[in-house]
């Protein structure tokens, strides 16, 4: 059966057209669902006369802001593809994503615009078009000056809505294909999860480049019909007021961990009061558990919750009556989702036992872009996920999640792939040997450390080590810290012992 993606602002516009829809902070610009339905309108007539098409690919590189999520509702009236970038990335980053995604255009934050242009013409995009949070630019001129009118066309839930690339094992950034059915699954589990409804308002501070800026719970909060209120970048003073402003009232969030951690450092936090707050929700690396019993001791229930880009992301949630009572475990799996622990023989371990968490479902992406021999080996023959993630359930079913099969490490909730650093500082003639890794750190959860072996009469220190990555690498991927070695650890088939590494 084909089952029809809804437009849900078309929808939301005709149900409550004066429900605020979007309120954003940096610009005071505020639009009911039935302004933000005519943006969307105009600005998918203005795409279509730039040549977008079904789908083609439509890049951003953007700060948070409204127009972002006009631009992602404007692809799907046309069938094109949304495209969002991470403006934390190095030029040769996004060079390299641009040329395996082939966007036809390019929307930019003119904060980025020499970054963006330079992309631009690396990748060869055919056109570009400035954004000014507002302001004057080629984006609000392309939409006050849109006219005609859109074909009627419909998505199926099948059909690919987001291309979302995140880092990966192979030590090139991959991008996840995200359909309708996928947001839409998402967007019903978190709705029963968190209790979203049409009076929910939801604050959006984390990058919008990525599945929990996105999906948890901007995506979720248009498909129920309520308010998402949209912060630029992350800021723990302003975070702060903006939770405890009563007439606000901001009712949901998502944040990392390192959110949280400044969060509660703030001068206001002590006597704030977030009694308005219905659900905190903190995910995208492990939660201290301190720091979920600080804010308990507050009367907030910091919900932690598990997910990947590629799974919606929503993968397990607690729920709040049990944030303190279960303490570390990310919850239980929504409602149509599956999951298995499985040991290295993918038979099923006995409860308690710790193995590889495998997901199925709607929330579950088809695969990534571009990459059809890597889509057959990340699913099990039937349909189930490879996460990468080691998790144990206790004797009530709840989900731990322990340890990590891949190698990555996640800094200040930014997925960090060692391998993608290593092959950097191998570009450096004098490098003999490296390996990366990432170690505890009070304010990101984890940074880099590298471990290098020199070639020998090499004429290197740690300084030009970290500088060379700094000129390839996104910052939080660049090394805090290097350490020149005479020899690394090994197996016998020649593989680094990252964990026999000095940690201290
Ligand atoms: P997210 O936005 O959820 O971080 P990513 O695709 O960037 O999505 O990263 C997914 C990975 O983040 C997971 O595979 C897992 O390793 C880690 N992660 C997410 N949530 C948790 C959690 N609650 N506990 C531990 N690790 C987590």
């Amino acid at each position: 059966m084909s089952i029809i993606a809804q437009d849900w602002i078309a929808h939301h516009a005709r149900i409550s057209p004066a429900q605020e829809a979007i309120h954003d902070l940096a610009s005071g610009r505020r639009f009911t669902f039935a302004e933000f339905d005519i943006r969307v309108t105009r600005l998918a007539l203005y795409l279509q006369s730039l040549g977008v098409g079904e789908s083609d690919r439509v890049a951003v590189l953007s700060h948070n802001d409204s127009d972002v999520f006009e631009i992602q509702f404007a692809c799907a009236r046309l069938g094109a593809i949304f495209l969002p970038l991470n403006w934390r990335l190095a030029v040769a980053e996004l060079e390299y994503i641009s040329k395996d995604a082939t966007p036809k255009v390019m929307l930019y934050g003119v904060e980025f615009a020499e970054d963006a242009l330079k992309v631009v013409q690396l990748a060869g995009i055919e056109h570009s078009v400035d954004l000014a949070n507002g302001g004057e630019s080629a984006y609000e001129a392309g939409i006050a000056s849109a006219t005609g009118d859109l074909p009627q066309r419909t998505n199926l839930m099948s059909d690919i809505w987001t291309v979302m690339y995140t880092s990966g094992t192979t030590g090139r950034p991959k991008g996840a294909k995200i359909t309708y059915a996928m947001c839409v699954f998402n967007a019903v589990h978190c709705s029963i999860a968190v209790e979203l409804i049409q009076s929910s308002k939801n604050i959006v501070f984390l990058p919008t480049f990525h599945t929990g800026g996105l999906n948890v719970y901007a995506n979720p909060t248009f498909h129920t019909g309520g308010t998402n209120v949209v912060m630029r970048v992350f800021d723990p003073d302003e975070f702060c007021a903006l939770l405890s402003d009563k007439e606000l009232h901001i009712t949901h969030a998502l944040g990392v961990p390192t959110n949280f951690l400044m969060l509660a450092e703030t001068e206001g936090f002590k006597d704030a009061d977030f009694s308005n707050i219905v659900c905190l929700g903190i995910g995208g690396a492990a939660a201290p558990l301190a720091l979920i019993e600080q804010f308990g001791a507050k009367g907030l229930k910091l919900q932690q919750g598990w997910g990947m880009t590629e799974t919606g992301p929503l993968g397990l949630i607690l729920s709040a009556d049990k944030a303190l009572e279960k303490v570390g475990s990310s919850g239980l799996p929504p409602l149509y989702t599956e999951l298995r622990i499985v040991d290295d023989d993918g038979n099923d371990v006995r409860q308690g036992e710790t193995g590889e968490l495998l997901i199925r479902g709607p929330n579950v992406t088809p695969g990534y872009w571009n990459r059809e021999a890597l889509n057959t080996e990340i699913f099990t023959e039937d349909g189930f996920f490879h996460t990468g993630d080691a998790a144990r359930q206790d004797v009530d079913g709840y989900y731990f999640i322990v340890d990590r099969y891949k190698d990555m490490f996640i800094s200040g909730g930014e997925n960090v792939y060692p391998v993608e650093i290593e092959n950097v500082i191998y570009e450096l003639d004098g490098v003999l040997e490296n390996a990366v890794v990432g170690i505890p750190h009070d304010k990101w959860g984890e940074v880099g450390r590298a471990y290098v072996v020199l070639k020998e009469g090499a004429n290197l220190d740690e300084g030009a080590i970290i500088e060379h990555c700094d000129a390839q690498l996104a910052g939080f991927k660049v090394p805090k810290e290097v350490r020149l070695m005479d020899e690394l650890p090994h197996n016998a088939t020649g593989k680094v012992l990252k964990h026999e590494l000095p940690r201290e």
